[in-house]
């Protein structure tokens, strides 16, 4: 997980100072001599469930700034989408709990602020999750984005929330056959914003 923050566009935005991100290992918060992090379900059933007591004490441990929030991934959660990365994007501090085997003692329902899924569909571990909601958010961030990528016209970006970008086209002008609309080697700007309106879904 660690290697992947340190790629690219949230590499730079770290090494800019202009986001942090810290992993903790839930491991350096046990007592005992097999540092357990998990254990089997009262009542039964499959699998290991993970323990509250580590959790509580990791979550005591971070230094929580003014405007930050306890999220839980959990795929029966509120799904993720465009309108909480910005919403995310405005906090000073976001701290994720990632799930492993079968979920987390349901306990820790007291110590966080909301469950959120990145879609109706099961992962192993919330870790892949949170590294979604993370590049999503931390590319809204001034700053993040070089002046090579841009928001503005971006999906879901636009003036209706939902609106999908327009279709792109680079060199070379004719691929295959497949040629570039025409409109847009016109030059003429108020015709191509037309086109692009059109495109839009
Ligand atoms: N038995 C659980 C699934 C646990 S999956 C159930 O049926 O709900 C293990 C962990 O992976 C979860 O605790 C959660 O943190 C993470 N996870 C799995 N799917 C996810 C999803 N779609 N979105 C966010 N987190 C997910």
């Amino acid at each position: 997980m660690d290697s992947y923050f340190n790629e690219s566009i949230l590499k730079r935005a770290q090494r800019a100072k202009l986001v942090n991100i810290n992993t903790h290992d839930l491991r350096a918060f046990t007592a005992d001599k097999h540092r357990k992090v998990d254990d089997s379900p009262y009542g039964g059933g499959p699998g290991m469930v993970f323990m509250i007591e580590p959790l509580y004490k990791c979550l005591k441990a971070i230094r929580r700034k003014k405007k930050s929030r306890i999220i839980l991934l959990d795929p029966a959660g509120r799904q993720f989408n465009q309108k909480t990365a910005a919403r995310f994007s405005k906090l000073d501090q976001l701290i994720f709990i990632c799930g492993r085997y079968e979920g987390v003692d349901a306990r820790i329902d007291k110590y966080i602020d909301e469950k959120i899924s990145i879609g109706p569909y099961v992962l192993s571990g919330g870790e892949l999750a949170t590294a979604v909601i993370i590049e999503a958010t931390a590319r809204l961030l001034p700053g993040v984005l070089g002046k090579m990528e841009s928001l503005q016209y971006e999906t879901f970006n636009g003036e209706k929330s939902d609106v999908v970008e327009y279709p792109q086209y680079t060199r070379p002008e004719t691929f295959k056959g497949q040629k570039v609309p025409k409109v847009l080697l016109s030059g003429n700007h108020a015709e191509i914003e037309k086109w692009r309106r059109n495109k839009k879904k």
